[in-house]
């Protein structure tokens, strides 16, 4: 286990026309995008960038997406990490993951860092059961010098993502830190069935197949629940021996989706 990655480093690979729908957070992405391409040009009028930007939607509404996304249309390198990697670690090696986190970056820069399920570090303090959480503190902490340390000509933007941005420690919030808020919604009628479309791009469909009208019944699906329908539809067709993906398995696939989402949702309440 101590030999386990500290944090993961990708080449840039995602772009925005990965992301079906969303066309209000590309915009206002598209600024940090442009920042990150020019650092020079920026800076030479005295713009600084944005150092936090936070990513707020519901699960599988595409936020680790869209911060890959911005790490490639910038091409860029992309750092991250995820919140709940640092529960039950040892004091003290939460914050030392973050330093080296923030070192790499620094030193790739321009850079992005996308910290993950940051609610599950980010808490308000004071809040924890029992109370006590000296290394969630220590992690928040690291984080929070690191952003306030950054020197103008560092061009490194952090990006986190949370579904529960109202119990996050306000102090993240302030100016010069996460100061800027990025909303993912669930997707419509128009956008799910784009995204239908990206996620069935490499499968031979049936003249059949109405993605429209599989769009049409998929209400309240996130992306990953339609990544995840198209891929269960793939799966029954081959089940049946078919060479073609037909609409009777999109719909085995949908009934499917939506089952699994019943359940889990007795289960947690
Ligand atoms: P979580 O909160 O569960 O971490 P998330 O919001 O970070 O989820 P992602 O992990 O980015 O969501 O999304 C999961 C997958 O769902 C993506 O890798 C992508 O394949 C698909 N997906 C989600 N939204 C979209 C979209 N708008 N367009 C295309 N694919 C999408």
């Amino acid at each position: 286990k101590s030999k386990a990655k500290r944090f993961s480093r990708d080449e840039p690979g995602k772009t925005f026309k990965d992301i079906a729908g969303s066309d209000n957070a590309k915009k206002d992405l598209t600024e940090i995008v442009d920042y990150l391409k020019h650092p020079e040009f920026y800076q030479r009028l005295g713009a600084k960038l944005p150092r936090g930007l936070l990513m707020v939607g519901p699960p599988g509404t595409g936020k680790t997406l869209m911060a890959r996304a911005v790490a490639g249309e910038a091409d860029v390198p992309f750092f991250s990490i995820s919140g709940s990697e640092f529960i039950e670690m040892f004091v003290g090696v939460g914050a030392s993951r973050v330093r080296n986190m923030f070192e790499e970056a620094r030193k790739e820069s321009p850079s992005i860092i996308f910290i993950d399920e940051l609610d599950a570090i980010g808490r308000s303090r004071g809040a924890g059961v029992g109370g006590g959480h000296d290394e969630r503190e220590q992690t928040l902490n690291q984080i929070l010098s690191e952003m306030d340390g950054f020197s103008p000509h560092e061009t490194v933007v952090v990006i986190a993502a949370t579904n529960r941005p109202d119990v996050l420690d306000p102090a993240l919030l302030r100016p010069g830190r996460f100061d800027r808020k990025v909303t993912l919604d669930r997707p419509h009628k128009q956008a799910r069935e784009k995204i239908l479309e990206i996620h069935t791009k490499a499968m031979p469909l049936a003249d059949d197949v109405d993605l429209a009208a599989v769009a049409r019944r998929t209400v309240g699906f996130s992306g990953a629940d339609l990544e995840n329908l198209a891929n269960e539809a793939a799966l029954f067709a081959g089940r049946d021996d078919s060479k073609v993906v037909r609409m009777k398995h999109f719909d085995m696939a949908r009934d499917k989706v939506l089952m699994g989402a019943k359940r889990e949702q007795n289960l947690s309440d």
